[in-house]
């Protein structure tokens, strides 16, 4: 008798896959339903958001097909050189949120002033807080852009909305999240209950639930800092730096790898899928005394979601959750990822507030060694 020839593997048989089925709006109603006595003004802000969000995407895929690569030739508060996609970027978030009535205020990367609802609109109960464009000095070669926002409870309802009223830490936080413009378009955002990631179906134009429950793990092999910084590093950092880079002969015993694409959203993207850590450390350069990234919608916003996805986020000597906020385009040291990394390197400034490291794993051969 015959044998019976063997079926190839999935042979006959039809391999059924469901696209995913639940919208952002979908998903918004059904958590605003958690939460006792909400009256629906959250939902038209997510909505905001992501409308915003798909707005801007639309424009930076375009690339060079419009005339808005490059720089504008205008610097904003911070010093920096503006490309003109982060002026529209900007443009798109404050014009999308004026009329929903959701809003009483907004502060922006862009913009030196907090920008109020005018008159003529619905003042709301909600403050936001964005980085309209994140990354856009990548922009030009391609490489993944985002944009980051915060929504804060209005402090005062009566009073006139100013900077003061954006000075909450990032505990307050109701809502945060951030899109990443790359070969897809993702919105990831946490309302205080997990993180969830939505991909943007661009034919029917929805952000789609595909990633609910983001979790990051505890351990981590991955770490992403600026290298060229690291003359100027503190103790703390280069030996943890140094830890990493001697790998299984050193003291952690495994070999990791490094990553730095300079972009606060793809490395947050990339660290709340695959685990990791981010340090971009205050220093003893002038210009990076108190930190580089901006506490109010770069630290904050990111911070929220790393935390509500088990990691750790750290000004590198406590939680930056917790910090209280002096002035709104204020800068922090940012740390974040896998908890026992982060923790890890919260120890060692501790260690050292006091004493310098002197390296002893490398000496004057270290690649991260002291410039003389
Ligand atoms: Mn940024
Ligand atoms: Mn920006």
């Amino acid at each position: 008798m015959k044998a019976r020839a063997k079926r190839p593997p999935g042979d006959g048989r039809q391999i059924v896959t469901t696209p995913p089925e639940q919208t952002l709006t979908e998903f918004i109603i059904d958590e605003q339903r958690k939460v006792p006595h909400a009256t629906g003004g959250f939902t038209a802000l997510v909505n905001d958001l992501g409308l915003a969000c798909k707005r801007i995407a639309n424009i930076v895929g375009k690339g060079p097909l419009v005339d808005l690569v490059g720089k504008s030739g205008t610097i904003n508060v911070q010093g920096e050189a503006q490309a003109k996609l982060d002026i529209v970027a900007d443009q798109i978030l404050f014009r999308t949120h004026l009329r929903s009535g959701t809003l009483a205020a907004m502060l922006s990367e862009e913009c030196e002033d907090v920008r109020r609802i005018p008159t003529e609109y619905p003042r709301g109960r909600y403050l936001l807080a964005f980085d309209p464009l994140d990354g856009s000095s990548n922009i030009d070669v391609d490489v993944s852009v985002g944009s980051i926002f915060s929504v804060l409870p209005d402090p005062d309802e009566h009073a006139e909305v100013g900077p003061d009223a954006f000075l909450q830490p990032g505990t307050r936080q109701v809502c945060a999240g951030y899109a990443i413009y790359g070969p897809t378009t993702m919105l990831v955002l946490s309302l205080g209950h997990g993180v969830h990631g939505f991909t943007l179906d661009r034919e029917i134009g929805e952000f789609m639930l595909t990633h609910p429950t983001m979790r990051i793990p505890d351990e981590a092999s991955e770490f992403a800092i600026n290298a060229s910084n690291s003359r100027f590093w503190e103790p703390a950092v280069k030996r943890y730096v140094d830890e990493c880079l001697a790998g299984s002969s050193g003291p952690r015993g495994r070999d990791f790898n490094m990553r730095w694409v300079a972009s606060l959203v793809a490395e947050a993207h990339r660290i709340l899928l695959r685990g990791g850590v981010f340090l971009y450390p205050r220093d003893d350069r002038a210009s990076a005394r108190s930190g580089r990234l901006r506490l109010l919608y770069e630290a904050n916003p990111i911070a929220f979601l790393i935390e509500q996805a088990s990691g750790r986020a750290s000004s590198g000597y406590g939680p930056i959750l917790e910090v209280q906020p002096e002035s709104i385009h204020q800068r922090t040291g940012f740390v974040f990822g896998s908890r026992a990394e982060v923790e890890r390197i919260e120890s060692y400034h501790r260690d050292h507030n006091e004493r310098r490291y002197d390296a002893p794993l490398f000496g004057s051969r270290g690649l991260f060694r002291d410039s003389a």
